[in-house]
């Protein structure tokens, strides 16, 4: 292709030409006799068509979350035999997740015993340390193996932070023991 760069960098708005010297192209919009910038990108020009469009600057890097990445995640949501896990961290990567991603985690990836009922191994609020188990949105996690579970639990009565004594969750409030598929890192001073 026979390209010219116009300007290195344009931001979204910014007068690029008027519609006399080029046609509109991707990336673009005309206001008035002006082509303006739809986003921040480069401005390159098509010298065979005389059009000019905007490569976007903000690359799609690799993907945040791979398959096998271990993450930390609130539960937001059960519906059945799915919950919806609101994914704040990926373990091991210097990631800062702009926005929290959503992952899913269906009854079948909880624990390699039959579970009758979600509720019986995960409540709302807990945060868990899961495992990512396909590559791409809606996010598949899986809890099963030892160290993956509930990391952090709040008490269903008071909504205390749990502790854990004699291998079971305790409020040490309430004073009653709750049921959860614990991770072997149940913590209660975790950071997310
Ligand atoms: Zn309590």
């Amino acid at each position: 292709m026979n390209e010219k760069v116009l300007k290195q960098v344009v931001v979204p708005g910014e007068e690029i030409g008027v519609i006399e010297e080029f046609l509109p192209g991707e990336g673009t919009y005309v206001d008035g006799g002006s082509v303006r910038s739809a986003m921040l990108g480069t401005a390159v020009l098509d010298l065979n068509e005389r059009r000019v469009r905007v490569r976007s600057l903000i690359k799609r890097g690799p993907l945040a979350i791979e398959r096998g990445d271990i993450v930390l995640g609130e539960v937001v949501g059960i519906r059945k035999d799915v919950a919806v896990v609101l994914i704040r961290k990926v373990e091991d990567k210097e990631l800062v997740l702009s926005k929290p991603l959503h992952g899913m985690l269906h009854i079948s990836q909880v624990s390699d015993k039959f579970v009758e009922f979600l509720s019986d191994v995960i409540r709302v609020t807990d945060i868990l340390r899961a495992k990512v188990i396909n590559s791409r949105p809606p996010y598949q996690l899986s809890i099963k193996e030892r160290g993956l579970g509930v990391v952090t639990a709040f008490c269903s009565n008071c909504q205390s932070l749990m502790t854990i004594r004699n291998r079971k969750l305790y409020c040490p409030r309430c004073r009653v023991q709750e049921e959860r598929k614990l991770s072997a890192k149940y913590s209660t001073n975790l950071k997310l």
